[in-house]
């Protein structure tokens, strides 16, 4: 195996070594240029090459940000991949921020999958850093690349698209898609393997989807309002009809602010929602803040349960896996609105 490795990573290098000469043939000749030193983008990155591990005789060595990314590289790569998680659970990926240890996991990977848009906010020059020597991936790319009208762009982000694709499973169906044809391209020999299980995780994703409007559905409309600890479920409500609001922003490194509070105390008491929701990433002290200003008001709500936003659950847990998490999210959303 090693001595294999050895032989492959050779050949790795041979192609780099290529790449790099290809590069500096194609480009203007001149001193100028080559004194300015201006090294590949990520993009035109010679790591980048279709093929690149063909012949690689091992399993691809994948290291995912999220556990929501690793859940599909997992499910489409099956035995041709290793996958190993950046995030457990419970861990909040807008404040992530790599130790020496996970800068150790990200270099040893063959290539990496992560979320993109901004998601790891504090992880991405790091990443971006890594696409100069081995394929770093975001899987929201096709989506930005292909359909960016399905994209949300709330004006309180800058400019920038809402991260949290995964909570509306059609798109997450996209991005799916999108990891088993950068396999396919990477990886071509194994790419009968990709196809099947990419096939197979999309019918169960189709199932989800299907299986969440329909419980959504028998909340009665003007009781479809969703109060949790910050905005990751907008695509969640527009995928399936609920009204979401959150008290911190798009990211939860954005305080809430006492402005915020009251509007959804406000709305909370005038349409009589019952519940609210925290999430396992999040801390809960401002939705207990909401609890208590709308029992000041003489209107009781209660914490209708812990939703999975950011996080999946633990490993070995059905909310351990991306189609558990989405299940637990609609039941207990469904349990506490009905
Ligand atoms: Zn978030």
């Amino acid at each position: 195996m090693r001595d294999r490795d050895a032989s492959w990573g050779h050949a790795l290098w041979e192609r780099l070594l290529w790449g790099g000469v290809l590069l500096l043939l194609v480009a203007p000749t001149g001193c100028d240029h080559a004194i300015d030193g201006v090294a590949p983008s990520a993009t035109d990155s010679p790591v980048e090459v279709d093929g690149l591990f063909r012949g690689l005789g091992r399993p691809l060595r994948v290291v995912c940000t999220t556990a929501q990314v690793a859940d599909i590289v997992k499910n489409v790569g099956g035995g041709d991949v290793e996958v190993d998680t950046l995030m457990g659970d419970g861990v909040d990926p807008h404040l992530f921020t790599a130790t020496a240890g996970d800068v150790h996991r990200l270099r040893a990977a063959d290539l990496i999958f992560y979320n993109g848009l901004h998601l790891e906010g504090r992880l991405a020059d790091t990443l971006h850093d890594l696409g100069a020597t081995k394929p770093s991936i975001a899987v929201t790319t096709g989506l930005v690349d292909q359909e960016p009208e399905r994209l949300r762009r709330p004006a309180e982000f800058e400019g920038m698209y809402d991260p949290h694709v995964w909570l509306d499973v059609a798109l997450w169906h996209r991005c799916a898609d999108y990891v088993a044809a950068e396999l396919c391209r990477l990886d071509p020999e194994r790419a009968e393997g990709y196809r099947q299980r990419a096939a197979a995780y999309g019918s169960e994703l189709n199932a989800l989807d299907e299986e969440c409007r329909r419980q959504i559905a028998e909340i009665p409309v003007r009781q479809r309002v969703m109060v949790t600890a910050h905005d990751a479920f907008g695509y969640f409500g527009r995928a399936y009809d609920v009204e979401v609001r959150g008290l911190q922003g798009i990211s939860t490194a954005d305080e809430a602010d006492l402005v915020t509070l009251g509007a959804l105390i406000d709305l909370l008491v005038e349409r009589g929602v019952k519940a609210v929701f925290v999430e396992s990433s999040v801390s809960e002290k401002y939705v207990q803040a909401l609890v208590e200003g709308c029992a000041a008001r003489g209107h009781d709500v209660r914490i209708g349960g812990e939703l999975y936003s950011d996080a999946m659950g633990p490993d070995g847990t059905p909310e351990g896996t991306y189609v558990g998490m989405v299940r637990h999210n609609v039941d207990t959303i469904a349990h506490a609105l009905k």
